[in-house]
């Protein structure tokens, strides 16, 4: 990874903007996630998730920031906290207390004029995780995980 990788910062913000964050450099995992969980939330068949350790994220959004937002602890995973903004009610990021990282969806993150996603490149998925649960197939040459990448069994 080049010196540069690690000081790009990736803006996202909710539906409405209300609620803004940035993260900076280099994620721990990015992976199309296909868990039930990410599809009851999503409603959709996956999300790009991609995590970031604690101190490259931040709120960008006027203080007090947690005016703006609620936090709720996931369903089933006490351990983890999601925040939604208060105006739209979309879902903007999740925090994990044991593993001290945000997660957030590159649904969410700054586009350029024709509407990509700034600097994809350097965050785009890199593997498909909680394959078995999919909705959709990806032929794709990513690697396609039972569940937690590196850490299930792999499916293709
Ligand atoms: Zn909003
Ligand atoms: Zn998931």
């Amino acid at each position: 990874m080049s010196e540069s990788e690690n000081n790009i910062v990736y803006k996202g913000k909710c539906y409405c903007g209300a609620v803004s964050y940035a993260v900076k450099g280099k994620p721990i995992l990015s992976a199309f996630c296909h868990c039930t969980l990410c599809q009851r939330l999503a409603a959709s068949p996956c999300v790009a998730t991609i995590h970031f350790p604690a101190d490259a994220f931040s709120w960008t959004h006027a203080e007090p920031h947690e005016s703006a937002f609620e936090m709720y602890p996931v369903a089933d995973k006490p351990w983890k906290n999601r925040f939604r903004c208060k105006t739209c009610g979309a879902c903007v990021t999740s925090y994990s207390t044991t593993k001290s990282k945000y997660s957030v969806w590159a649904g969410q993150l700054e586009r350029d004029e024709e509407g990509k996603i700034k600097n994809w490149e350097s965050i785009k998925p890199t593997a498909h995780m909680f394959y078995g649960t999919r909705m959709l197939d990806f032929n794709d040459d990513l690697p396609k995980w039972e569940g937690y990448e590196g850490q299930s069994k792999r499916l293709q």
